[in-house]
């Protein structure tokens, strides 16, 4: 899988400048900034795209990871609980995959970035 931003659909170079995002069952690199741009464009087209990797995505995969033990260890809710235990492993499953898929192909900085 190719590399590339597809916002500016130039090639992202290393992690440091990676943000992958998930939009409903959509996985996708973007640069650092244009995802910013990304965020602020209103476009239908754009779509809500929510940070996977990053600090923002950690802590949710965290929290999520805790529902998740939770709902399948206690008898919390009942038949609810389970069905939210299996949604909440969701975003677990996308970190993941943006790990595997995205980041550990990529160098984690290089200095010196030339434009391409
Ligand atoms: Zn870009």
């Amino acid at each position: 899988m190719s590399k590339m931003c597809r916002y500016c659909f130039k090639h992202i170079r290393d992690r440091d400048e990676l943000v992958t995002a998930s939009n409903w069952f959509r996985l996708r690199p973007f640069h650092y900034r244009c995802f910013e741009l990304l965020q602020q464009d209103t476009r239908p087209k754009a779509g809500t795209w929510n940070p996977v990797n990053g600090s923002v995505g950690t802590g949710v995969v965290i929290v999520m990871a805790v529902i998740s033990i939770w709902m399948f260890t206690t008898g919390t809710l009942g038949a609810i609980g389970d069905i939210i235990g299996v949604l909440a492993l969701y975003p677990i499953i996308l970190r993941l995959l943006s790990y595997i898929i995205f980041e550990l192909p990529l160098p984690k900085f290089i200095e010196n970035k030339k434009d391409n």
